[in-house]
């Protein structure tokens, strides 16, 4: 796949950014995952990114993309060979009469708030006789517009995920405030880490407790110094998207 210069230089911006940021909260790089976000840019431009990000970090092996719609997963991977090393991690809600349609098509789910989905996605599961990772959203904004479990019920939400055993439970992610005020900000991304920390001296599910996604392109560098483990960056690699 050839890569245009625009596409090659915004990539290498991001990658050199991450690094800056690692950097600059005393991280070692290889602790903070990149999760490209790829929704409403088509197959074409993800390969370009794919292949620029395969020149700049001298890794060419598989990535998994960031998605929020299962219609969208479903056309892309009807268009994306099995070789091409890109796959989907489904980052947005998911509706329980969707779950037959997606799980075939995902490697990771980032978006788990109901135990509704989680019982129906474990059934699922289990009739497929495999796992699926997944991280459980916690609305740490407190904005109603935003999806996830809520900070009050999260650690109870948590705890009964033990039950769902085809459920990989990694650990949690967040979408923090869009505000000017990195205070807020800061304060949605530290409710995560307590919350980590929380679970993880209750050891309520094991050591396997352990991933913080969060961050996006306006915020990553200030979850990063917070203790994120996996970025979800669509803009700041693939450019404006078109709504
Ligand atoms: C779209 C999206 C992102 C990426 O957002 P950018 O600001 O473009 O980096 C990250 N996480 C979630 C849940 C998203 O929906």
């Amino acid at each position: 796949m050839p890569v245009d210069g625009s596409t090659r230089a915004r990539v290498q911006r991001m990658w050199e950014r991450l690094g800056r940021a690692c950097e600059a909260a005393g991280r070692d790089r290889d602790e903070v995952r990149l999760l490209p976000v790829s929704k409403l840019h088509d197959v074409d431009e993800i390969r370009a990114v794919h292949a620029a990000l395969a020149e700049v970090s001298g890794d060419a092996g598989p990535r998994s993309y960031g998605e929020n719609h299962v219609q969208e997963i479903v056309a892309k991977t009807a268009r994306i060979g099995p070789d091409e090393g890109i796959d989907f991690t489904l980052i947005g809600h998911l509706q329980t009469n969707k779950v037959n349609a997606v799980l075939p098509r995902i490697r990771e789910f980032q978006a788990l708030d109901s135990l509704r989905l989680a019982a129906r996605l474990d059934r699922r599961l289990t009739e497929l006789g495999r796992t699926l990772d997944v991280l459980v959203e916690v609305n740490t904004s407190g904005e109603r517009t935003k999806h996830g479990v809520g900070l009050d019920e999260a650690f109870g939400f948590c705890e009964a995920l033990a039950d769902y055993e085809a459920l990989d439970v990694k650990g949690l992610m967040t979408v923090a405030v869009d505000s000017p005020d990195t205070a807020r900000v800061a304060a949605c991304f530290d409710a995560l880490v307590a919350l980590r920390d929380r679970l993880r001296g209750r050891a309520v599910l094991g050591s396997t407790w352990c991933e913080l996604s969060m961050g996006m392109s306006g915020d990553f560098p200030l979850a990063i110094a917070h203790g994120a483990t996996t970025v979800r960056i669509g803009t700041a690699l693939f450019g404006p998207r078109a709504y």
